[in-house]
């Protein structure tokens, strides 16, 4: 089944501008998904229009088989990481993966085996009682990833990720998002300007022009290695 459907995508921001013209994809379970392309081509767009923080102009989103261009974020089964990881610096680690379930109203001893579940993966069970400022970049992405993992989402949404980590910590984590997209078993869609990341983690790359989609294709064909 597929796991996302974009169906004729367009985004016309209130200013006129066409950020996303015409995007087609079939993404099926458990892929990952890679958006490539110059700055200002229409990823970060996409991305949120999946995510549900930016309005649909037209077309048609599904997620699983439901049409949620209508539904709010917190009610699509989807988790977004941003490049700069926003923790709530006041929060523990625990309270940071806990917040988002507590405002579903999840009950307590569920949410607690859900971080407890989510840290374990990510390796985070030393941490879970410190604050965001005691924390290293690549514990805190961690976090933020955690964050997100928490609640099992469907589809995973990440929008460079990795880009404000150096070049040790970026390699570091490239492999740990890989292990996690293989446990989870989660459909993933990445945005990245790093060719190892879309080479080494997309099973599919999406090349974004201008707000259009001009070519989608392994890696192994778009980037002609053996
Ligand atoms: P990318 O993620 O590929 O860098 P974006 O999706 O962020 O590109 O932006 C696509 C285009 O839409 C850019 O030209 C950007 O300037 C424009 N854009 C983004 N947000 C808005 C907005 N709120 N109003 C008007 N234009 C916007
Ligand atoms: P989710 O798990 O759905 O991503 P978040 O935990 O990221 O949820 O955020 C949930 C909501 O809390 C957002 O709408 C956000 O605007 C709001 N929020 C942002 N900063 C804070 C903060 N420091 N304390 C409490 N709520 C916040």
């Amino acid at each position: 089944m597929a796991s996302l459907s974009l169906k004729h995508i367009n985004k016309t921001y209130p200013n006129g501008f066409e950020a996303v013209k015409d995007f087609n994809l079939e993404i099926e379970d458990k892929e990952f998904i890679i958006f490539v392309g110059p700055s200002g081509c229409g990823k970060s767009t996409t991305l949120r229009m999946v995510a549900g923080l930016e309005e649909i102009s037209s077309g048609e989103l599904k997620i699983g088989d439901k049409v949620v261009n209508d539904v709010e974020p917190k009610d699509r089964d989807i988790a977004m990481v941003f490049q700069n990881y926003a923790l709530y610096p006041h929060m523990t680690v625990y309270e940071n993966m806990a917040f988002g379930l507590k405002l579903r109203k999840v009950p307590k001893d569920e949410i607690d085996k859900m971080v407890r579940e989510a840290a374990k993966i990510l390796d985070l069970e030393a941490l879970l009682d410190r604050k965001p400022k005691a924390l290293s970049g690549g514990q805190r992405q961690r976090v933020a990833m955690g964050r997100a993992i928490v609640r099992n989402p469907k589809v995973f949404l990440m929008d460079e990720p990795l880009s404000n980590l150096d070049a040790k910590l970026r390699g570091q984590m490239r492999i740990e998002i890989s292990k996690l997209h293989q446990r989870l078993g989660t459909t993933i869609i990445y945005v990245t300007h790093d060719q190892t990341e879309a080479m080494t983690l997309g099973t599919r790359i999406v090349v974004m022009n201008a707000g259009v989609v001009q070519q989608v294709d392994t890696p192994q064909t778009l980037y002609d290695y053996p």
